[in-house]
């Protein structure tokens, strides 16, 4: 397929070239000149503007930093400039307002469009193994899954439009909080005398087991290895994370969903990254405990 990719940063750069290498004819466009460089180097086809890369293709992909950024590159260079009957991929994580209002102005236009955002970092985006959560038609998720099972190991339809947004953030929000209740349970056995390891491989085998701690231990040298064991280097950044919960807080507010331990969590991660912290992986709030 002649696919346009917009937006080849950390993410979007490899999972372009994994479009390359399953075949499909790539139109690359980014406002950075590196990342243009870099996607050439990959086997793109590189363009100075979103709508000449849009021209003639069957597919769009982006992969941009919000949602703003989203509705403006459709709305200004996609969105009736791209073949009429094109499919729309935006694999971006953003809110779920904006994913639902840029794929109804696209349906109307007579486009299909799903909202792809992704789970996994740089490594299963480089690796083609990132899992897609899907909100879109049927008819929409069919025509983008066969591209997306070229860059994920799992495509999974959550809904209408906005449901794979949804997921993400309803997901990383339980991710914060099983995070943090992992941190300061490890931390409180430590302090009342407990091994760390002996607390892991109990609680691990307990009703206490949770991702967090059985495959992403926050402590350095106990249960998995994990980026604490790294010096918090790598992982899913700090940022990242505060990025998501914010998404979240303000589709709790917009739904009028009551989330006291996601919002207290939140303002933990505020915290945790006004100080600083931003650039670490987020199990390693472990340290303020
Ligand atoms: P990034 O900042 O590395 O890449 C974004 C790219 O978009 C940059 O290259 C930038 O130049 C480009 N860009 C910005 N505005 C543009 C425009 N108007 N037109 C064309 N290109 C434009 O970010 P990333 O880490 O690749 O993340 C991309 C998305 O994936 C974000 O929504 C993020 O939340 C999500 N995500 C990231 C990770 C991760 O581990 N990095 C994991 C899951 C989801």
């Amino acid at each position: 397929m002649k696919i346009a990719f917009i937006g080849l940063g950390n993410m979007g750069g490899g999972m372009a070239a994994n479009l390359v290498k399953a075949g499909h004819e790539v139109n690359a466009f980014d406002l950075s000149a590196d990342a243009l460089d870099t996607a050439k180097d990959n086997g793109c086809r590189t363009f100075m503007a979103a709508r000449d890369a849009v021209q003639g293709v069957e597919a769009v992909v982006s992969m941009l930093p919000n949602g703003a950024i989203v509705n403006s590159v459709y709305a200004e260079d996609v969105i009736g400039v791209a073949p009429a009957g094109a499919v729309f991929l935006d694999c971006s994580t953003i809110d779920v307002a904006t994913a639902k209002s840029v794929a109804a102005t696209a349906t109307d236009a007579g486009y299909e469009m799903v909202d792809a955002p992704v789970s996994g970092g740089i490594a299963a985006a480089n690796d083609g193994t990132l899992t897609f959560m899907v909100g879109g038609t049927q008819s929409a998720f069919k025509r983008a899954e066969a591209i997306l099972n070229a860059m994920g190991k799992a495509v999974i339809h959550a809904g209408d439009a906005g449901a794979g947004q949804t997921a993400k953030i309803c997901n990383n929000m339980l991710l914060a909080v099983h995070m943090i209740g992992t941190c300061e349970a490890m931390k409180m056995a430590e302090k009342l005398g407990l091994d760390p390891q002996t607390f892991y491989d109990i609680s691990s085998q307990s009703s206490g087991y949770n991702w967090s701690l059985n495959a992403y231990t926050p402590m350095p040298g106990v249960g998995v290895p994990s980026p604490a064991d790294n010096a918090y280097q790598g992982g899913f950044a700090t940022a990242l994370m505060l990025k998501d919960l914010r998404l979240a807080m303000e589709a709790a507010e917009g739904s009028d969903s009551a989330v006291p331990l996601s919002s207290r969590a939140a303002a933990l991660y505020e915290d945790y990254n006004g100080a600083g912290n931003g650039q670490l992986d987020f199990s390693s709030i472990i340290g303020t405990y």
